[in-house]
């Protein structure tokens, strides 16, 4: 983990170090990768920090969801136009269901989760591959899915990917803390809901999750 922490901080740090240089005159293009670098590494550690924080509140029993009445289209585009950076190189597709009820939860936290779950469907698939991300009521509950048509995860591994730290790819492929999926269920059973995932070798990934529409209203089981 520290050493996921150190690779874009020290990444910032020559960049920033670079750019500062007096003996060195950088050419608008260099000067404009450098800045890139520090935009894009900056991202990326922000998510790790609040994705840090997130399993401390989580394992801390901290974690006090602030919910309130929201509209899952909005919360959708909203977490879509922050992840274009992620999914540039894919082609993502939206389907709401029409006639979507409000949802009560907490918006930063599902944003959270939604984030993290484009994040490796966009990572652990090749460039091109399509995304899809659906939301629909199913009873009493919203149900959201991620698609991607990637890699997909070993049978033996599937069972173990909401793990805190578990990683089922080889170290060394693909970056990553294994802290993301661990998050995701932690906020998703915050809400009283419950998150799984399907996957087929070289066919692609599922996480699907569902969280109660009215809090008053628990859901059924699977
Ligand atoms: P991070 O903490 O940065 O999210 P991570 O992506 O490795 O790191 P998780 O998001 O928790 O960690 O995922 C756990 C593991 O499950 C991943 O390392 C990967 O092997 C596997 N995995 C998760 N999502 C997918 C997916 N959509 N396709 C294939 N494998 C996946
Ligand atoms: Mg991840």
């Amino acid at each position: 983990m520290s050493h996921d922490l150190r690779t874009p901080l020290a990444a910032i740090k020559a960049s920033a170090s670079a750019l500062l240089d007096q003996s060195i005159a950088w050419s608008p293009n260099d000067r404009n990768e450098l800045l890139t670098a520090i935009d894009e590494e900056s991202d990326r550690l922000t998510l790790m920090v609040s994705n840090l924080l997130d399993l401390s509140r989580i394992e801390g029993g901290a974690l006090i969801p602030d919910k309130d009445w929201q509209d899952v289209q909005e919360l959708l585009q909203d977490v879509l136009n922050r992840t274009v950076r992620q999914t540039s190189g894919h082609r993502v597709n939206l389907k709401v269901e029409d006639d979507l009820p409000v949802v009560y939860f907490d918006y930063v936290e599902i944003s959270q989760v939604m984030i993290n779950l484009i994040g490796n469907a966009a990572k652990y698939s090749p460039p091109n591959s399509s995304i899809t991300i659906s939301a629909q009521q199913n009873r009493d509950a919203l149900r959201i899915a991620v698609t991607d048509t990637g890699s997909g995860i070993p049978p033996g591994r599937l069972p173990h990917v909401f793990e805190t730290f578990y990683r089922a790819h080889d170290e060394g492929t693909i970056s990553g803390s294994g802290i993301g999926l661990a998050i995701c269920r932690g906020l998703i059973e915050a809400h009283g809901g419950r998150i799984w995932a399907y996957s087929a070798l070289d066919v692609g990934t599922t996480v699907t999750f569902e969280i109660p529409i009215d809090p008053n209203v628990r859901i059924s089981a699977a």
